[in-house]
């Protein structure tokens, strides 16, 4: 028996990412939230509570309440949208920086996969971070916690994903954070939206922020480009290739690409 919280990012007045018909704040709080408390209702071992979703839970840790406020709560799941520029789809998982993910981290991670697809960039679905006001307040206090970014809100293809099948999304998700099984059918199918599982490859820029230099990937071999020339060619500068761009620290590049093999 373990009481967990979900957190919806933003809210009080800001949207957070708009695209598609959707912002951050209302996709989670007008359209996902009434699949997540009907299937937290049908919780038995354990309770999912939704933190108030008229506060911005960014705003209140800043006052000192928000994460500050959850320390009863066995985890924190605060949810998110991606945006950015051009063709960047699919999701991933935030963890702090110096932890390895847990079994309810892993679960979540493949629920973003099953239902949108995980970034090509993060090969294990997690990003590791230490910047972040929620995560760090989380980490410093001992609670479990992670941030999802299901998709892009930018994206045709992740928006279509996590608006299609919300009744089994909501179920997965529930599932995941609590680790228990809910029993009954839902309304959508339990397939899950990720059917485009191509391998197709994507091209991205990683700018490492500490460094400066500037690297583009596939997602299985990453490049350093060397001079200014290419570099301005890849970043539109001709207006045929407009990738997106991802900033990390180098010592998160590395983890990713281990130097040796950075071509
Ligand atoms: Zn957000």
């Amino acid at each position: 028996m373990a009481n967990h919280i979900i957190i919806y990012g933003h809210g009080a007045g800001d949207p957070g990412a708009v695209g598609h018909g959707l912002t951050e704040a209302s996709y989670y709080r007008d359209k996902l939230d009434p699949f997540i408390r009907k299937w937290a209702g049908k919780l038995k071992n354990n309770t999912l509570t939704v933190a108030n979703e008229a506060e911005n839970q960014f705003v209140e840790t800043q006052k000192g309440k928000g994460i500050y406020s959850m320390r009863n709560f066995a985890s924190i799941t605060e949810m998110h949208l991606d945006a950015a520029s051009g063709t960047a789809k699919d999701g991933h998982v935030i963890i702090a920086k110096g932890f390895a993910p847990d079994a309810a981290d892993k679960r979540i991670r493949d629920v973003v996969k099953k239902h949108v697809g995980l970034r090509p960039n993060y090969p294990d679905g997690f990003s590791y971070r230490n910047d972040l006001l929620n995560l760090n307040v989380a980490a410093s206090l001992g609670i479990g916690y992670r941030l999802v970014e299901l998709g892009f809100i930018t994206s045709a293809e992740d928006t279509q994903q996590i608006t299609a099948n919300m009744d089994a999304l909501a179920k997965d998700l529930v599932q995941a954070i609590t680790g228990e099984v809910i029993a009954g059918g839902t309304t959508t199918p339990e397939t899950g939206g990720n059917s485009n599982n191509k391998g197709e490859i994507e091209m991205y820029l990683i700018h490492a922020i500490d460094t400066g230099n500037w690297y583009v990937s596939n997602g299985v071999q990453c490049r350093w480009i060397r001079s200014e020339r290419m570099l301005k060619n890849y970043k539109n500068e001709f207006g045929k290739l407009n990738l997106r761009v991802d900033n990390m620290y180098s010592t998160e590049l590395y983890k990713e690409f281990p130097k040796d093999k950075i071509l």
